[in-house]
């Protein structure tokens, strides 16, 4: 019997505007993307440790119409570009409003588990990591190891994020999920 398998994959979740890259507001240009200081650099050390690298993202503005999801496609060629190939395993995007909220938009936890499913992904060893306290409500519901709020929006909403850790850069992040 193949335990590991069986076990489940580890993951990380990241949230994609204002974790991964600079969140510009409905970003739906290649040309706005601009990763985020450490990011390209360190991303691949937590992929060698074994985990799958999943973008969970909000992308209202489809919702909203302010672009299409053939936009949102074009910006994630160009974020993979920058970060390099095969560094994302799998991206799952919401378009939903708030208005119209649903299981699958954070901090509902349906991308993750979705995402779970799909990929044989083992919630229980994964983390979330973002900048907004609906991040790391998701992990939480979805049930994932930790939750870390990260980047320039995270100190508002700490108390209420449940977030194992709030990060001030993303080389904290990766240095408390390899510390275990
Ligand atoms: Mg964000």
């Amino acid at each position: 019997m193949d335990r590991g398998k069986a076990a489940g994959q580890k993951a990380i979740f990241l949230d994609r505007d204002g974790t991964l890259m600079r969140d510009v507001g409905y970003c739906c240009k290649p040309a706005e993307v601009q990763l985020l200081e450490g990011v390209g650099r360190l991303l691949p050390e937590l992929k060698k440790a074994g985990y799958k690298i999943v973008i969970v993202t909000n992308q209202s503005g489809i919702g909203r119409g302010y672009f299409t999801e053939e936009d949102f496609w074009s910006v994630q060629r160009e974020l993979e570009k920058q970060l390099g190939a095969g560094v994302i395993d799998a991206t799952y995007f919401c378009a939903d409003t708030p208005t119209n909220e649903t299981e699958r938009r954070k901090p509902n936890p349906g991308m993750l588990l979705e995402a779970a499913r799909e990929l044989s992904l083992d919630l229980e060893q994964s983390y979330m990591v973002g900048d907004k306290v609906s991040d790391t409500q998701a992990g939480i519901r979805a049930g994932v190891k930790a939750t870390i709020l990260f980047g320039a929006a995270a100190a508002e909403g700490t108390m209420e994020s449940g977030a194992a850790l709030v990060a001030k850069d993303f080389q904290e992040v990766v240095a408390f999920i390899l510390g275990g």
